[in-house]
C-alpha cells in the first residue's frame, strides 16, 4: 500500500503532468509573468464554471476577503459579523480593514453559521456578514440573505473551501458557493479543491460596479496605469498560477467526484459507530468534501489521533482553537463559554485524509484502524 497522505498533491500532479508542464512552459516562453494572457483566460473560464457574471483574480483567499470589505467601503467604526469556527483569515480580514469582528456561534449539525443567532448580533454599526462555507458545503444562505436584506447589510461569502458546492433555494433556483451574496471569495491554496502551485485567489460578483471597484483595489487603486483613484493593494494572480489553474479547472468535476467516492466510503464504514459523528448534510447544499471531518464524542479525539498516527495515518484538526480565544483577538473581549458549539467542536473534530488519490485499500485500512481503536 502507498503511504497515506492527508493531501496527495504529487500523485495528482503526475496524472496531469503533461498538460500542466505544457501550460507552465507556455508562460515561460512568453515571460509575461504578471497579468499575462492566462490570467484573463482563467477569469473567463472560472466565471463560466461557477456561473458568476464577474470574476476578479487576486493573490490569495485572504486578500480576496480584504478586498471585498474594502470594495464595500467597510473600515473603522463598522462591524462585520462572522463565525468563530473558521480559518483565522475570515476574522483577520475584518480586523485588517479596521472594522470590528462580531461573532455568532455555529450550528450543531452543519458546523456553520447559526442563522437563528445572526439577527441578535446585528447593530446599527453592522455593515456586512461573512458566512463561511465550511469543509465544502454551503452555509444556510437563504436565511442569511433574508436577514441581511432586512437589515440592509452586505453579504460576503467565504467560499475558500467550497468551490463548486451548489445551493438550492426554496424557489428552486440553484447557485454555486460564492455567487449568492454581494461578493464571493475563493482561495486556490494548493490543498484546496481547486489548488494552484503557490498562492492564488479570486473574487466573484454579479454587480458590474463592484467588479470594477474590486479590480481597482487589487491593482493599486487604478484602472489606468499610474493613475490611482483610490487607495488599493497589490494582489494579483501570477500568470504561472493562472495557467496551472486553467488546466486544473478542466479536471475539477472529476476531482470532486473522486473526493465524493472517498467520502462515501468513509460514510458507509463509519456511520454505525456510536462515538463518531460523520459529516451531516447542510440543508439544500451539495458537499464537495474539501475535508471529511468527524466529531469524536468520547473525549478521546487526541488519543484517536495518536493511535492513527502510530499506524501511519495522518489527520488534522481544523480548527483546534476558535477565533474568539486566539491571543490576537483578545481585545474583542470574548470569553470561554461565549460560543459553546464552536468551543466543543474544537475539542472534538478530526479531519481524515481526503484527496483525489485515495485508494480503496487505503480507505479500508484507515476505517479499520479507527474501528480497532481501544475504547
Ligand atoms: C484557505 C482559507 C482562507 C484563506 O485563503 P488563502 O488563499 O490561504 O489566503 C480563508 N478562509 C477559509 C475558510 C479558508 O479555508
Amino acid at each position: 500500500m502507498e503511504p497515506i497522505r492527508m493531501v496527495d498533491l504529487r500523485s495528482q500532479y503526475l496524472r496531469i503532468k503533461p498538460e500542466v508542464d505544457a501550460a507552465i512552459q507556455c508562460v515561460l516562453d512568453s515571460t509575461a509573468f504578471i497579468q499575462g494572457e492566462a490570467v484573463s483566460d482563467f477569469e473567463q473560464h472560472l466565471s463560466q464554471y461557477v456561473d458568476s457574471k464577474y470574476v476578479v483574480s487576486c493573490g490569495n483567499g485572504t486578500d480576496a476577503l480584504t478586498a471585498a470589505l474594502l470594495a464595500l467601503g467597510i473600515g473603522p467604526g463598522d462591524e462585520v459579523v462572522t463565525v468563530p469556527f473558521t480559518f483565522i483569515a475570515t476574522v483577520e480580514a475584518i480586523a485588517q480593514v479596521g472594522a470590528k469582528p462580531v461573532l455568532v456561534d455555529v450550528r450543531e449539525d452543519s458546523y456553520m453559521m447559526d442563522s437563528d443567532k445572526l439577527e441578535a448580533a446585528i447593530t446599527p454599526k453592522t455593515k456586512a456578514v461573512i458566512p463561511v462555507h465550511l469543509y465544502g458545503q454551503c452555509a444556510d444562505m437563504e436565511a442569511i440573505l433574508d436577514i441581511a436584506k432586512k437589515h440592509n447589510i452586505s453579504v460576503v461569502e467565504d467560499a475558500c473551501q467550497a468551490i463548486s458546492a451548489a445551493y438550492t433555494f426554496s424557489d428552486g433556483r440553484v447557485k454555486q458557493a460564492g455567487t449568492m451574496g454581494d461578493i464571493g471569495c475563493l482561495s486556490f491554496f494548493p490543498s484546496k479543491n481547486l489548488g494552484c502551485y503557490g498562492d492564488g485567489g479570486a473574487l466573484m460578483t454579479q454587480d458590474e460596479e463592484l467588479s470594477v471597484r474590486l479590480r481597482m483595489i487589487c491593482r493599486h487603486g487604478s484602472k489606468e496605469r499610474y493613475r490611482h483613484e483610490i487607495v488599493g493593494i497589490n494582489s494579483r494572480l501570477d500568470t504561472l498560477q493562472a495557467a496551472i489553474l486553467n488546466v486544473k479547472l478542466n479536471h475539477l468535476d472529476a476531482f470532486i467526484t473522486a473526493r465524493k467516492q472517498a467520502a462515501d466510503y468513509y460514510h458507509s464504514a463509519l456511520s454505525g459507530m456510536e462515538w463518531i459523528v460523520v459529516p451531516q448534510a447542510s440543508p439544500n447544499s451539495t458537499h464537495t468534501y474539501h475535508q471529511f471531518t468527524v466529531a469524536v464524542q468520547n473525549g478521546r479525539r487526541d488519543a484517536l489521533r495518536q493511535h492513527l498516527a502510530s499506524h501511519n495515518i495522518p489527520t488534522m484538526i481544523y480548527y483546534p482553537v476558535p477565533a474568539h480565544l486566539q491571543p490576537a483577538y483578545a481585545s474583542l473581549n470574548y470569553r470561554k463559554g461565549d460560543f459553546p458549539v464552536a468551543e466543543r467542536l474544537c475539542s472534538e473534530v478530526l479531519s481524515l485524509p481526503m484527496h483525489t488519490e485515495l485508494t480503496e485499500e487505503q480507505l479500508e485500512y484507515i476505517c479499520q484502524t479507527i474501528k480497532n481503536f481501544p475504547l
